[in-house]
């Protein structure tokens, strides 16, 4: 029977009722496009979290974090622009702090500190 072949389009005889390339070399390429597409069928199994829009999304890997290019450019300039944690309190609003925890005020603090 005649068939035409699903990756040149080029008609071909074949005995086979499921025969769809005309070739090994075009029945290769078919095999490996299926493949490609199982690949990607089975990447997209991570289920996660959007941390910039909270939309649940199915990742292509584990490591991938956000739903789309738009979030992970938000996410990206949102971390950017986040107040960096300060490391060391501001030492004069420390020790009033310490002195107020006391029951003193600053000064009386710093002069018992001095002693
Ligand atoms: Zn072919
Ligand atoms: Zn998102």
């Amino acid at each position: 029977m005649t068939k035409t072949c699903v990756i040149c389009g080029k008609t071909f005889e074949s005995y086979r009722p499921n025969a769809m390339t005309c070739s090994y070399e075009c029945r290769k390429i078919m095999i490996k496009r299926n493949h490609a597409e199982k690949v990607k069928r089975l990447e997209y199994t991570f289920k996660k979290v959007c941390p910039t829009c909270g939309k649940e999304f199915m990742a292509r890997t584990s490591a991938q974090l956000y739903c789309s290019d738009e979030c992970r450019i938000k996410g990206a300039l949102l971390k950017r622009n986040a107040p960096k944690p300060k490391k060391t309190m501001d030492r004069l609003k420390e020790i009033a702090l310490e002195a107020t925890k006391n029951g003193m005020t600053y000064g009386e603090y710093v002069a018992r500190m001095m002693k």
